[in-house]
């Protein structure tokens, strides 16, 4: 099967693209950014998805991982906005265009778009309560998937919370701390060590977006572990990762930084079967190694 992932480059893109070549699909990696070492079985498409070269990879495919996004909730700026809305809400509506009708498309949203958690885990059919322009941007994105359904597309939609992993993006919080506790700098924690995050482990999110292919749903579900972990946790897993403590400041943290967030993960277990097994300490030295490793990313088995 011919398979086109946009944001081939990028943190979790990359690991997608590897896990479907290692299950012998034909991968297309379209990103703007170069795809560095690709795996075997992976060709990379350098363009813009508002490119006409993206539009006609994505016009070719027979199942669609729509990735390629401007991620992150705390970017600002004065041309952050446009960019958002250029790179996340016209970028999916140029991929949702040009898939064939039929193809199965996975599209990524964000757990942001539920506004953080009061208790219990965010159920799918919550109010949305996006906070902040990256949140709202995926708000768009969903909408359009919804209109795409409703005319008749095969379009499913993840929800992914935090992801963790090798290769996470540097502007996230276990990066960032890695990198900070690594150099014997002080970690920044953003609204104090008790807020929590609800984390996952790429190789989980992987399997869930292509279970979500596979299944042929088009719907809408969260990728998250339905555990709850403080940032004090996680800055332990960091410290234990590398080996050293870390000395902390805790800093104020804005609005679109939202206390908890935690995941019901009871529809992708009933739909998909999935269940995740993110092992937090695991996780972390895994993607603490990472760093010093030159290997390129470690095939995972993933049902074909
Ligand atoms: P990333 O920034 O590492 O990767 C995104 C890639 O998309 C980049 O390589 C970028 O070059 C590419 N891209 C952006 N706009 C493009 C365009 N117009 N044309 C071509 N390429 C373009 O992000 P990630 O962390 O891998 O996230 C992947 C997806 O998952 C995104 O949709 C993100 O919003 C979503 N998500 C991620 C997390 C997380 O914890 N990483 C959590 C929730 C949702």
């Amino acid at each position: 099967m011919s398979v086109v992932v946009t944001g081939a480059a990028g943190f979790i893109g990359r690991h997608l693209v590897t896990a479907l070549a290692s299950a012998g699909h034909d991968v297309l990696g379209v990103d703007r950014r170069t795809l560095v070492a690709p795996a075997p079985g992976v060709c990379a498409l350098r363009a813009d998805l508002l490119d006409d070269d993206a539009a006609d990879a994505v016009r070719d495919a027979d199942a669609v991982f729509h990735l390629a996004a401007r991620p992150g909730v705390r970017e600002t700026g004065p041309d952050v906005e446009a960019a958002r809305h250029r790179d996340n809400v016209l970028a999916t509506a140029a991929v949702l265009a040009a898939a064939r009708p039929g193809v199965p498309v996975v599209v990524t949203s964000s757990s942001s778009v539920y506004g953080g958690t009061t208790g219990r885990g965010c159920r799918e059919d919550d109010r949305l309560h996006p906070r902040g322009g990256y949140a709202t941007s995926k708000v768009e994105v969903e909408r359009l998937c919804a209109q795409r359904r409703d005319a008749g597309g095969a379009v499913a939609v993840a929800r992914p919370f935090t992801v963790a992993g090798e290769g996470q993006r540097p502007d996230m919080a276990i990066a960032r701390w890695i990198d900070a506790v690594r150099r014997g700098d002080a970690v920044e924690v953003l609204g104090g060590p008790q807020r929590s995050r609800d984390v996952t482990d790429v190789r989980d999110v992987v399997r869930c977006l292509v279970a979500l292919a596979d299944s042929g749903l088009g719907r809408t579900v969260n990728v998250g572990t339905g555990v709850g972990r403080t940032l004090a946790d996680l800055l332990d897993a960091v410290c234990a990762a590398v080996g050293r403590p870390a000395e902390v400041r805790c800093v104020a943290a804005g609005d679109e930084e939202v206390a908890a967030t935690l995941a019901d993960t009871s529809l992708c277990a009933r739909l998909l079967g999935w269940h995740p097994q993110t092992d937090l300490p695991a996780l972390v030295r895994r993607q603490a190694a990472a760093l010093d490793a030159v290997a390129p990313l470690e095939a995972i088995a993933v049902p074909v």
